[in-house]
C-alpha cells in the first residue's frame, strides 16, 4: 500500500508560513497520452530507483495515475476475495505490496507539482485529487477487506508477529475503523453524506477566504499615509494599486496572519489601525466574503461525524493516533505554557509603552502598534543589520561546512554530488549519502531557489520511500524559496534561510535513516505532532559553536564572523517571544475549543464563541490577538489541521527537550548522534511516540527547555 495514500496531506513536511498551504489550481485541459512506454509503469533502473526525469513527460502522469489506481483496485479485490483464510501475509503484507505504479507516479508527481508546476500539471492535479479520494474510500469501506483485517486483529495475540508487524496490523485496523469500516450500512450512508457536505464546506471556506483576503486589501489614496515604508515596498504598493485598476492609489494586500508585515514600518497610526482592522475583519463583513456561516456548520457537522464514529468530540476523533492522544493532554500542555508567556507579555507591553512615550506619543498600545514599537526596541537593544551578516552565509558553504558537517559529526555519514542523476529543473542538485561503513544510504535532491512556478515556503518529502519489503532505499528532496543570485554570483543568504536549510535537512535525516520493513511505517510517515520534531531539532545545530564557526565564514576573505555579530544573532532570536508564543497559543486554544464541541451542541455564534475562548485563555489577548482568527483560520477549516494546530508547539517541546539532553551529554558527538539515530530517527512509526521519546529522553517531555530556548525563563537552553 502506498505511503502517499495514507498520508497525502502529510507527505510534504514543511516549515515556512506554518503550514503547507497550497492554493487551489485552475482547471485546464489534460493532455492525453498512451500508456505505452510510460516511464512509471516499471521500476526505474537508475541508482536508488531515482525518477526518470530524463524520460518523464507531462503527458505521462495522468495515464499512470489511471492505470495505477486500476491496478491497485484489482490487487485489493484479489486480496479481499481470496478464498483462503486471512493470514498476515496474504492480507496485510499483500496490501503493503499493492499499488506500486500509483506509488511511483504519486510521489514523483507530488514533488514536481509542488516545486515546478505548469498548466498541464495543474490540470492533472485538479482531475486526479477527487479520484484519489474515491480510490481511498473504495479500499477502506470495502466490507470483505475489513472483515479479513478484523479477523487478524482479533487473533493478533496468537499470530507470532514481530513488534513491527504487530504495529502494522494495529495501524491498519485503526485506520479502517477510523474511516468508518465497522458502521452499519445506514450509518455508512450517513457518514458518506456528512463527508460530502464537509468537503463542500471546506472547499467553500477556502475559496471564500481567498476572495475575502484579496478584497480585504487596504487602499490608500495618499502616499503620505504610508510614511515609513521603504522605497521598494512603496513601489510594490503602487504596483498593486495599478494591477487592481486603482492607478494613482496604493494598495497593501493582506497576508494570511492577523499581524501584517507592513505594520512594523508604518509610522502613521491611523494607517496602522486601518490595515489591522482590514485584516481582523476580512471575513466578517456580512457580505459574500463572510465565512462565519460555513464555520458554524463545519464545527457542528464535525462534532456529529465524531459522534457517529463513537467519539465524544471531533478533537478526540482526530487525536487517536497522535502523540498527545487526547484533547485533555493537549489542553494540559497549552495551559502549562500560559503563566510564563503571560509574564513575558506583561514585560513586553511595558517595553512597548516606554517606546511609545519615547516617541513623544500618549496612547495605550494596541495590536496595530505592537510590531512598529517592538521593532524600535529591537533596534535599540541588538541592532542586527541583515546586510552585515549575509556575506558570512554563502549557501554552498552553509550546505557543505554546516548542514553536511553537523550530520557527519553526529551520524558519521558523508556526501558526494552526483551530476549524472537527471533532475526536473537545472537548479536542482543531487547528492549521494554514504553511511558510516561506506554503504550507500540515500539520494538527496536540493531545490533551493525561488521560481514563479514553485509553491511558497520550504518542505521535504520522498521520491522513493524506504522499505526492506520492497527493496527500496530513500530518495529525498528538500525544497526552499531562497533568492537566486545573478549568474556567476555567490548565493548569500539570511540566517533565517540557514535555519530553513538545517530544518528541512532534519526531515531528510528522518527519511534517510528509516530502517523499516513496511512502507506504511517508514521514515517520516509519523503523526503530525511528531513529524516536526527531527526537523526542529536539527535547527539547533545551526548555532552550535563548533558547527557555526565551521560554516559562517566571509565568502571573500574566509574570516570567521566577529563574535559581537554572533551574539546579536543569538539574542535577536529570543526577542519578542511573549508575543510570538502568545499568538500561537491563543490560536491553538481556539482550534481545540472549536473541535471539542459535543455532538449535540447547537450551531454556534462565531464571534461570541471566539470571544469566550480568548477570554478563557488566561493570556493578554487584547494586546496579543491570536495568529489566526476563527474566520480566517485556514489550517483548521480546510487544510487538515483541525485539532492539530497545537502540533507546532508540541514538537517544539520535544525538540528543545531532546537538545537539552544533548547539551547535558557533551553536545555534538558521534555517540550522541548514534543514540538519537537508533532511538528516534530510524524508528519511523514502528512504536508509539510516547514510549519512543521516553526511551531517548529518560522521562516524559517537559516545557522547561522550550521556555528557556525562547528566553521566557532564565538559564542557558
Ligand atoms: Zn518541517
Amino acid at each position: 500500500m502506498t505511503r502517499t495514500l495514507w498520508l497525502r496531506t502529510l507527505a510534504a513536511t514543511c516549515l515556512t508560513g506554518w503550514a503547507c498551504l497550497s492554493g487551489a489550481t485552475p482547471p485546464a485541459h489534460a493532455a492525453g497520452a498512451s500508456a505505452a512506454g510510460n516511464p512509471f509503469l516499471t521500476a526505474s533502473t537508475l541508482p536508488f530507483q531515482a525518477p526518470r526525469f530524463d524520460l518523464i513527460h507531462d503527458g505521462d502522469y495522468r495515464p499512470a495515475f489511471e492505470q495505477g489506481m486500476a491496478q491497485q483496485l484489482a490487487e485489493i479485490r484479489a486480496i479481499a476475495d481470496n478464498p483462503a483464510p486471512p493470514t498476515f501475509d496474504n492480507t496485510i503484507v499483500a496490501m503493503e505490496r499493492s499499488g506500486r505504479v500509483l506509488d511511483r507516479v504519486s510521489e514523483t508527481f507530488d514533488g514536481v507539482y509542488q516545486a515546478n508546476t505548469d498548466p498541464a500539471l495543474d490540470a492533472v492535479q485538479t482531475a486526479v485529487s477527487p479520484e484519489l479520494a474515491q480510490h481511498q474510500d473504495a479500499i477502506y469501506l470495502d466490507p470483505a477487506l475489513f472483515a479479513r483485517v478484523r479477523t487478524l486483529y482479533e487473533a493478533r495475540a496468537g499470530l507470532h508477529l514481530t513488534g513491527e508487524q504487530m504495529q502494522l496490523l494495529t495501524v491498519y485496523y485503526q485506520q479502517f475503523i477510523h474511516a468508518g469500516a465497522q458502521l452499519s450500512d445506514p450509518d455508512k450512508a450517513a457518514l458518506r453524506q456528512l463527508n460530502t457536505r464537509l468537503s463542500q464546506l471546506e472547499t467553500d471556506f477556502q475559496q471564500t477566504l481567498l476572495a475575502a483576503t484579496k478584497q480585504g486589501a487596504l487602499v490608500v489614496p495618499h502616499a503620505a499615509a504610508l510614511a515609513g515604508l521603504d522605497p521598494a515596498a512603496l513601489q510594490q504598493a503602487a504596483l498593486s494599486g495599478h494591477e487592481r485598476g486603482l492607478a494613482g492609489q496604493w494598495v497593501l494586500p493582506l497576508q494570511n496572519t492577523t499581524q501584517q508585515p507592513d505594520l512594523s514600518a508604518l509610522t502613521d497610526r491611523d494607517t496602522r489601525q486601518a490595515l489591522f482592522t482590514r485584516s481582523w475583519t476580512r471575513a466578517e463583513r456580512g457580505d459574500t466574503g463572510d465565512t462565519r456561516a460555513a464555520i458554524a456548520e463545519l464545527a457542528q457537522l464535525r462534532a456529529r461525524k465524531a459522534a457517529l464514529l463513537g467519539y465524544p468530540d471531533y478533537a478526540s476523533y482526530v487525536l487517536y493516533d497522535q502523540m498527545a492522544r487526547t484533547p485533555q493532554a493537549v489542553q494540559h500542555f497549552i495551559a502549562q505554557l500560559v503563566p510564563a508567556t503571560l509574564a513575558e507579555q506583561k514585560r513586553e507591553v511595558a517595553d512597548i509603552a516606554a517606546a511609545i512615550s519615547q516617541d513623544g506619543q500618549h496612547f495605550q498600545p494596541r495590536p496595530w502598534d505592537w510590531a512598529h514599537y517592538a521593532e524600535q526596541v529591537r533596534k535599540a537593544r541588538y541592532d542586527l543589520d541583515a546586510a552585515q551578516v549575509r556575506p558570512y552565509f554563502e549557501l554552498d558553504r552553509v550546505l557543505r561546512d554546516g548542514v553536511f558537517f553537523a550530520a557527519n559529526r553526529l551520524y558519521g555519514i558523508s556526501f558526494k554530488e552526483r551530476r549524472d542523476i537527471p533532475v526536473y529543473n537545472p537548479d536542482v542538485r543531487v547528492f549521494e549519502v554514504t553511511d558510516r561503513d561506506g554503504s550507500p544510504l540515500a539520494l538527496v535532491y536540493f531545490d533551493y531557489f525561488k521560481r514563479d512556478n514553485k509553491n511558497g515556503g520550504a518542505w521535504m518529502s520522498n521520491f522513493v520511500g524506504q522499505s526492506h519489503l520492497l527493496g527500496t532505499k530513500p530518495v529525498i528532496y528538500n525544497v526552499a524559496n531562497f533568492a537566486k543570485p545573478a549568474p556567476g554570483q555567490p548565493a548569500l543568504i539570511s540566517f533565517e534561510d540557514v535555519t530553513t536549510m538545517f530544518h528541512e535537512f532534519g526531515h531528510a535525516l528522518h527519511g534517510m535513516f528509516a530502517d523499516q520493513v513496511y512502507p506504511t511505517l517508514s521514515g517520516t510517515a509519523v503523526a503530525r505532532d511528531f513529524v516536526e520534531f527531527p526537523s526542529q531539532f536539527n535547527e539547533h545545530w545551526a548555532l552550535d559553536p563548533i558547527v557555526f564557526a565551521h560554516y559562517a565564514r566571509h565568502y571573500q576573505t574566509g574570516a570567521a564572523m566577529p563574535q559581537a555579530l554572533v551574539d546579536k544573532i543569538k539574542k535577536a532570536a529570543r526577542f519578542d517571544q511573549g508575543y510570538a508564543l502568545g499568538e500561537l497559543i491563543a490560536a491553538a486554544k481556539l482550534d481545540m475549543d472549536w473541535h471539542m464541541l459535543p455532538a449535540r451542541a447547537p450551531r454556534q455564534d462565531v464571534d461570541r464563541f471566539e470571544a469566550a475562548s480568548l477570554a478563557r485563555s488566561g493570556l493578554d489577548t487584547r494586546d496579543v490577538p491570536p495568529r489566526y482568527r476563527s474566520s480566517y483560520f485556514l489550517h483548521i477549516w480546510s487544510n487538515g489541521y483541525a485539532a492539530g494546530y497545537y502540533a507546532y508547539l508540541w514538537t517544539e517541546m520535544l525538540d528543545d527537550a531532546a537538545y537539552s539532553w544533548f547539551r547535558a551529554h557533551g553536545g555534538l558527538t558521534r555517540a550522541n548522534g548514534q543514540r538519537f539515530r537508533d532511538m528516534i530517527l530510524s524508528r519511523g512509526h514502528t512504536m508509539d511516540y510516547g514510549p519512543m521519546f521516553r526511551a531517548f529522553y529518560g522521562r516524559d517531555p517537559d516545557i522547561v527547555p522550550m521556555l528557556r530556548h525562547r528566553g521566557l525563563v532564565p538559564g542557558e537552553e
